[in-house]
């Protein structure tokens, strides 16, 4: 393609440092400049097709092009386009979705906090527990547990929750509140023989052993995706998640679930906690909340927890937190309109429905010579690409050959996400069975190529 002097391709490597972007490639290869989106597809400015199977950034549950959310959002605009939430100033929007969070999300949350993105949310979620701990009087109790290959996003805080080098090296992170413990990856870090039940067991043992190391005085809470999303999308193995619940509870320490990909709907069930059997003390969720058409995102809690907030901010004054965007009108506004699509088309059970297709059509994968695993629940999922199938051995470096079957789905009309060597699926909750084959397809068409 020739790129005129002053084109957006120009301009852009110009003037716009990307977020997760090579900047010295991004300067020989340009931007992918996309158009419009309608229903599964986005369009580039070639005119171009794609099937976007990562729903953006596992976020566009109702898909491209739905004309409620935009009427939402109208609507809202016109009324009162910014409202803030600080000083007990509130409207309608933020109300009605604070309680309508309550009401779907698992029994034990009962209180909700606003925030812009899954990464300040997550700051939210340490700045809550420390805050909460301070007003009970356990001024030691701040350390977070998570996990290697976890994601919790890239602000000073959230991005010491994460467990992955990127997110870390060149930042002088993690900060020292944070003790990663092993990945629950069974495919890469299971012994060989262990069957998934004792890799759990394993895992909780550790968790509990580092809890004691630590000394659960200095431990506050436990943080954790129910399924690992920007970290290959790795499901925990069976009985993970019973197991390292009770260790928590043993320990006074708190359960966080990070639903930020898997809330509302994406595993089939409205939430993973469902699915896994979770209680958490707090939760965490975003992108589908909005199907990303406004940026937001909400942390959930206990009302023990809420007590404690309140009883503290009484004794030292107003709780000292809060963002400019924090509970957003045109957001909220959205929000509302999105899950009420969510729950009026049914797309939790769609999920399910699709989401078995895609598990299904991606199985036989595993058979490829180049495929170490293929796995996922519901709506995500991933086919893991090893140099050695028998003894599982990483390509080096990693990530070239997965880049290379990125590049060729794109060509094919494919849009889905590499992460090291693993590809990665997470398309729009409307997807019908007949478009997960077709996504199927195109992604066979690379891998032949690829091979
Ligand atoms: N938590 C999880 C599980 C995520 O997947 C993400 C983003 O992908 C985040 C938090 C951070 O969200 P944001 O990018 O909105 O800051």
């Amino acid at each position: 393609m020739t790129v005129l002097p002053n084109s957006l391709h120009a301009r852009d490597v110009a003037y716009h440092f990307h977020p997760y972007t090579n900047a010295r490639r991004h300067e020989r290869v340009g931007p992918m400049i996309i158009e419009r989106g309608a229903g599964i597809h986005v369009y580039d400015d070639q005119g171009r097709e794609y099937i976007e199977a990562m729903a953006g950034l596992w976020s566009v549950g109702v898909g491209f092009g739905e004309g409620r959310l935009v009427e939402a959002a109208a609507r809202q605009m016109s009324r009162l386009p910014y409202y803030h939430t600080f000083t007990h100033k509130a409207h309608e929007p933020s109300i009605l979705l604070a309680e309508r969070l309550v009401r779907l999300s698992p029994e034990g949350l009962d209180h909700v906090f606003f925030t812009n993105s899954g990464s300040e949310a997550n700051d939210t979620v340490v700045k809550l527990v420390w805050y909460y701990n301070n007003a009970l009087g356990r001024s030691a109790k701040k350390t977070f547990i998570a996990r290697q290959g976890g994601y919790h996003g890239i602000t000073v805080a959230a991005a010491s929750l994460t467990g992955l080098p990127t997110n870390q090296r060149g930042f002088d992170l993690p900060l020292p509140f944070v003790r990663h413990v092993t990945c629950p990856h069974a495919y890469r870090h299971a012994r060989a023989g262990e069957s998934e039940e004792a890799f759990a067991d394993r895992l909780a043992a550790e968790l509990e052993a580092v809890i004691l190391e630590e000394g659960p005085e200095t431990v506050a809470a436990f943080i954790g995706e129910p399924l690992m999303g920007a970290g290959g999308v790795l499901p925990p193995p069976r009985t993970y998640w019973e197991k390292v619940q009770a260790v928590c509870r043993r320990h006074d320490v708190l359960v966080v679930a990070d639903e930020v990909i898997t809330g509302f709907g994406r595993l089939g069930t409205l939430f993973a906690c469902e699915h896994y059997g979770i209680r958490p003390d707090m939760m965490v969720v975003s992108k589908q909340i909005t199907s990303s058409y406004q940026p937001l995102a909400a942390v959930l809690f206990s009302d023990a927890i809420y007590q404690g907030l309140a009883d503290h901010s009484e004794a030292i004054g107003n709780f000292g937190h809060g963002f400019t965007g924090s509970g957003h009108p045109v957001a909220t506004a959205v929000a509302l309109e999105n899950l009420a699509i969510i729950e009026e088309r049914g797309l939790v059970a769609n999920a399910a429905r699709s989401g078995a297709r895609l598990q299904q059509a991606l199985a036989p994968f595993a058979e490829h010579p180049l495929v170490g695993e293929v796995r996922g629940v519901g709506l995500i999922a991933a086919v893991e690409i090893v140099a050695d199938k028998a003894s599982r051995a990483k390509f080096d470096p990693p990530g070239r050959v997965a880049f290379h079957l990125f590049e060729r789905a794109q060509a094919h009309g494919l849009i889905v996400r590499a992460i090291q060597d693993t590809v990665a699926f997470c398309p729009p909750m409307i997807i019908t069975q007949a478009e997960v084959d077709e996504l199927v397809a195109r992604f066979a068409l690379a891998l032949e190529e690829t091979a």
